[in-house]
């Protein structure tokens, strides 16, 4: 049940309803738009419905989200969200580019990767200092020593870091150094991990599972909502066909799917996707033509060395292309590209 409140409703408006939905052994979430205040009811929506929120001082309406996921569903917020990543907008209305190595391997790659990404607008710093790999023999990551470097590198360049946790119990850890929590597809539905970062207190971009439905993607999603972090961030990585050609398939559809039935951004990481160089560009454009927020995409100094994905690892020029067309398309749909003045602070 969501509850969205008047213009004028007051601070102790919305504090009476939070009690009288704790007091019926349920959980208010209060989230404060630019325009109106709203609160989400978890909980027996039966009990709810005997409490007559609706005649509460303050109240404009009630509804009674048919949805399976409730915070994050369109009918919550009723208007697409932005989420700020130390003050960088990711949402409708701008196209942001996340950009940089699959994996920390070194600071040089590392600060090396990341310059290519800013001399071609890339705003935040993307790479994962903790690396699920489908091999128990591939290059695992660098672990904390990875989270300094990236940290090291956000301060050398000023861009926020986003990185991957893969386990509940490193969440408090690699919150301490990332700007934003990115989810991996093979922990979509790693529920326990989910909630850890919805306490973590940090913006969090959660992939698909490369097997999952959009319904069981934003339940995922819907776990960390429901721990009272709203600021989540889903991104398409392609899924599991029958189709070789390409190391996953994109699933460009997912993009309008999900703006129908949710209020949060949705990116699209075309590298993990086609796992090829040549398909990164064709496939972001694709992305920012259907809809999407931003595009997240791998990039390296030498990716013939690359301990991770070297095969779709952009270099330089093939970035500053990238760039150039997310720009036309930004202009051509009416969407800026964020650039250091437009940040706003966090
Ligand atoms: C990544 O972005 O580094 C990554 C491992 O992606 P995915 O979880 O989509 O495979
Ligand atoms: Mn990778």
């Amino acid at each position: 049940m969501v509850i969205v409140l008047a213009a004028d409703a007051t601070e102790s408006d919305v504090e009476a309803i939070v009690d009288r939905v704790v007091n019926a052994g349920g959980e208010a979430f209060v989230s404060r738009g630019v325009s109106r205040v709203i609160v989400g009811l978890v909980g027996d929506v039966d009990r709810f419905e005997t409490l007559n929120f609706g005649a509460m001082p303050g109240v404009h309406s009630v509804t009674r989200i048919s949805a399976k996921y409730k915070l994050v569903s369109l009918e919550h917020r009723q208007e697409r969200s932005t989420v700020y990543v130390r003050g960088v907008p990711i949402g409708p209305d701008t196209v942001t580019l996340i950009a940089g190595p699959c994996a920390v391997e070194t600071p040089e790659q590392t600060l090396e990767a990341a310059r290519m990404a800013q001399a071609a607008g890339a705003t935040l710093l993307r790479g994962g200092a903790f690396k699920p790999r489908s091999s128990p023999y591939a290059f695992q990551g660098l672990g904390e020593l990875g989270l300094r470097i990236l940290a090291d590198v956000r301060d050398e360049t000023g861009l926020p870091v986003v990185t991957e946790v893969v386990s509940a119990q490193d969440v408090e850890m690699v919150a301490r150094y990332a700007d934003m929590l990115q989810i991996g597809t093979r922990n979509m539905q790693n529920f326990g991990l989910l909630q850890a970062v919805g306490e973590a207190g940090k913006p969090v971009l959660l992939k698909r599972g490369m097997s999952a439905s959009i319904e069981e993607w934003l339940m995922a999603a819907e776990y960390v909502a429901q721990r009272g972090n709203l600021d989540i961030v889903l991104c398409e990585r392609g899924i599991r066909t029958f189709e070789t050609a390409t190391r996953n398939t994109l699933d460009i559809s997912a993009v309008p799917v999900v703006q129908g039935l949710s209020h949060l951004p949705v990116m699209i990481d075309p590298s993990h996707s086609g796992g090829r160089r040549d398909l990164v560009l064709p496939l972001s454009r694709a992305a920012i033509a259907v809809g999407a927020d931003g595009v997240l995409v791998d990039v390296h100094p030498h990716p013939e060395q690359a301990l991770c994905d070297g095969p779709q690892a952009l270099v330089a020029d093939d970035l500053r292309i990238l760039q150039r067309s997310l720009e036309d398309l930004a202009g051509v749909l009416g969407r800026g590209v964020p650039s250091w003045r437009s940040r706003r602070a966090a």
